[in-house]
């Protein structure tokens, strides 16, 4: 059986999410009948949501709960609901029931009394697929909840959910999973399973998991299949994570318009025989997900680049060449941009890039500033010829905390350049240049 349903936190301990974990632990402090009898469960797939479902079901219907009120995980009744037979637990995949007729039913099923325990229980897996008349019914549902009803709803999408339904829950936030989180997880199952993995492998995994419980699991599953000891080593050559280093330093190479090194990590692809059309699509992936954190013109043109050199694939003889083409024409156009970014002393990493969007934090001083002003001169010239001109006569004074100072030496320059048309100008400009967004203030200086 896969790791991730084996080893399911069954009990309130093993829910690795701390801040979950705590919040569910409050329940244990008030007397069932005074909790509430409803849960919105909101966050991104594989944080654990069903799981955690699971457990509020149990928590209610537990035989024998410990001293805390936390349920066992082993009577009858745990096992019914960590096995999704439990007669008084009904899992509703709303993704598959969003007629109304459903809603109905388990309206009219809701009034009866429950089987076995206690409580009855819905638990309404992505319930934002309800259709309205759906939500309805709910809404009539948990207006007025029959004293053994429990509902449990899961989300991903929670800006669907109706506040008519989520005012009436208890709101449990799933983050995406911290690292502690991950490794909590992770050294439960490495222990269950006696596996030998060195503490640099788990933080491999971990680095790669991207926050999803799911996916952690699921590497180190694949990695259980080996009998020696699992290092970082193993770790790359067995997930696919060389792939991904490749394809990321392919980009930075890229966004540093390193033309030399781009052309050669293509070289170095097509010479061990990899794809290079699955190469092209995974990139493409990637730039997606920061074109949908933040744009920049940049990215915008390097994802047109391309997703052009995908179309001529096909008909080209050298499957290679037509990334090798896009490579050239994109390091070769903006040559300016290039060199300011492509300074070595500050070229930002891939990593810094993708966890803030696209912007480069901490890239812009003033020495980058004094040294690439006149980059900054040429920008302006096609906005505006005369900002441009009165540029040339004022210089970077400062950088700090976001705003850049320019000074000025005469007053009616001053003016100009504080205009707020003006001073936009030049941010947009330099948060060309430098990827970072700055506001601009100029100063009267002395000659
Ligand atoms: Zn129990």
């Amino acid at each position: 059986m896969a790791f991730y349903r084996t080893y399911r936190p069954k009990v309130l301990e093993e829910i690795d999410n701390a801040q979950v974990r705590e919040t569910v632990e409050l329940l244990l402090t008030k007397p069932k009948d005074q909790l509430p009898h409803a849960y919105l469960l909101i966050g991104p797939k594989g944080t654990g949501k069903t799981t955690t479902a699971r457990v509020i079901a149990k928590l209610f219907n537990c035989e024998k709960p410990a001293k805390t009120g936390a349920p066992c995980g082993t009577c009858e009744q745990c096992s019914a609901i960590a096995g999704g037979v439990h007669l008084d637990v009904m899992e509703i995949d709303a993704a598959s029931n969003t007629g109304v007729d459903n809603i109905r039913e388990l309206r009219d099923a809701i009034a009866l009394a429950p089987a076995r325990g206690k409580w009855k229980i819905y638990i309404i897996d992505e319930v934002h697929m309800l259709s309205p008349g759906a939500f309805n019914a709910l809404l009539k549902t948990l207006e007025e909840p029959p004293l053994h009803a429990i509902f449990i709803l899961a989300t991903t999408d929670p800006q669907k959910i109706p506040a008519t339904v989520s005012s009436r829950c208890q709101i449990i936030p799933f983050g995406k999973a911290e690292s502690p989180d991950l490794i909590h997880a992770l050294e439960r199952i490495i222990k269950a399973e006696k596996m030998t993995i060195d503490e640099e492998a788990v933080r491999l995994i971990v680095q790669n998991a991207d926050g999803s419980f799911r996916d952690a699991v699921k590497m180190l599953e694949q990695l259980s299949f080996q009998k020696k000891k699992i290092t970082a080593e193993v770790v790359y050559k067995t997930l696919a994570i060389a792939e991904t280093k490749r394809r990321d330093d392919f980009l930075t190479h890229l966004f540093n318009r390193q033309m030399k090194e781009s052309l050669a990590d293509i070289q170095a692809l097509v010479a061990e025989g990899r794809d290079v059309k699955t190469f092209l699509v995974d990139c493409l992936w990637q730039l997606q997900k920061r074109f949908v954190a933040g744009q920049t013109a940049d990215l915008r043109e390097l994802i047109r680049r391309l997703i052009q050199a995908y179309g001529e694939l096909r008909s080209s003889p050298i499957p290679e060449l037509p990334l090798e083409l896009a490579v050239v024409e994109y390091c070769e156009q903006n040559k300016t941009i290039g060199q300011v970014i492509n300074s070595p002393s500050n070229s930002p990493s891939l990593e810094k890039r993708g966890q803030g969007g696209v912007t480069m934090e901490g890239l812009l001083s003033l020495d980058k500033l004094t040294e690439h002003w006149r980059d900054v001169i040429d920008e302006l010239k096609p906005f505006n010829h005369s900002v441009a001109a009165v540029c040339r006569s004022a210089r970077p004074k400062g950088v700090k905390d976001g705003i850049v100072t320019i000074e000025a030496f005469y007053p009616f320059h001053q003016e100009k350049l504080s205009e707020v048309k003006t001073r936009d100008m030049i941010a947009t400009v330099l948060k060309k240049l430098f990827g970072e967004k700055v506001k601009v203030e100029v100063v009267l200086g002395k000659k």
